[in-house]
């Protein structure tokens, strides 16, 4: 097949500020691509339902060069939609996810590209530092990566790791085939397998613009990551729920002493109150870790498609 060696897919949201910047630096690192590379590469731009300039800005580039290509989601569908609309779509033997922020720099593909070289199916990109990161993000994500990391047995899932990462074909084609609603991609990538390898690098500052991640999101994205991966806080509801029935039976068994043996003592209003409060605070934790999963079934059982391509461009002329 004649597809091209190297595909980098960028999801763009907002991103009107950096274009201009992203493209000069794409096509100087992409003008001096070594290692067998060369012209044989395609630029995957996934506008995510983007408000702003960024959809005019991204249609002049693939104007003038054809391998830059667009995909247009018909309104915001998410980061993890993006990443997966361009997986779908990418033709390389290499396919490389980065944010458009120029956080993950390009350069440090030259060094995924070797790895890649030597026979790794996965080059992940593990930031040893961050910089212009405000603390309770950075905080946040080392707690939530130690915390995944702790609930899942079986499936290694790179701490301080981020979306940025090189894919070889057979790992693209393997991650097609997952076609779940909650999408969790850096934990999807783990949980195929295949022979993976980290490099380092230090995350810079993001060129201009604000986070498209809100706390919102943040929250959002750590629940999935959780839940796709790890049944735990199902069984940490059920533990929940036999320590609060502990509570309450050694609790019961003590107003039951003070009612038989105690001077008179009635059971105190106090001992119900707690006993209430633990029990349905138990309760309700539980319905609510339940809740999350019956939740997720539904999503799943609507099979809805992931995200809908509202334009494409320099995709030829392939009808899907
Ligand atoms: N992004 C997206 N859809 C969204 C939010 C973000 O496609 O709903 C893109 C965004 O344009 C960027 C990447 O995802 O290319 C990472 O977002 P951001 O840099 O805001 O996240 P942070 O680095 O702050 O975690
Ligand atoms: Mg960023």
């Amino acid at each position: 097949m004649g597809g091209p060696t190297l595909s980098l897919v960028l999801p763009i949201f907002n991103e009107a500020e950096i274009i201009p910047e992203l493209a000069r630096r794409l096509k100087s690192f992409l003008a001096d691509l070594g290692s067998g590379v060369g012209e044989s590469w395609e630029v995957i731009f996934v506008n995510d339902g983007s408000t702003d300039e960024s959809a005019t800005l991204l249609q002049a580039l693939a104007v003038a060069e054809p391998r830059f290509k667009i995909l247009s989601f018909a309104r915001n569908f998410g980061h993890q939609m993006a990443i997966t609309a361009g997986l779908d779509r990418a033709e390389g033997d290499a396919v490389v996810v980065m944010d458009a922020d120029l956080q993950d720099p390009p350069e440090v593909v030259n060094e995924m590209l070797v790895r890649w070289r030597e026979g790794f199916d996965v080059v992940f990109a593990i930031r040893s530092k961050r910089h212009g990161e405000s603390w309770f993000k950075k905080l946040t994500a080392a707690a939530f990566y130690r915390l995944l990391r702790a609930m899942l047995g079986g499936v290694s899932i790179p701490a301080d790791a981020g979306d940025f990462r090189l894919m070889s074909r057979p790992v693209v084609l393997t991650m097609r085939a997952l076609r779940e609603q909650h999408r969790f991609v850096r934990g999807m990538v783990a949980w195929v397998g295949f022979r993976q390898t980290a490099v380092r690098y230090e995350r810079p500052a993001r060129f201009a613009g604000e986070t498209k991640y809100p706390f919102r999101k943040m929250l959002r994205f750590a629940i999935d990551g959780i839940t796709s991966f790890s049944t735990v806080p199902l069984r940490m509801a059920l533990w929940l729920g036999v320590v609060a029935g502990g509570v309450a039976l050694i609790g019961g068994l003590w107003a039951v002493y003070v009612k038989l043996f105690g001077e008179g003592v009635v059971p105190g209003w106090t001992t119900i109150m707690i006993l209430v409060a633990l029990g349905s605070s138990a309760q309700l934790m539980m319905t609510g870790i339940l809740g999350e999963y019956v939740g997720r079934i539904y999503e799943e059982v609507k099979r809805r498609p992931l995200y809908i391509v509202r334009e494409e461009t320099n995709f030829g002329d392939r009808r899907g």
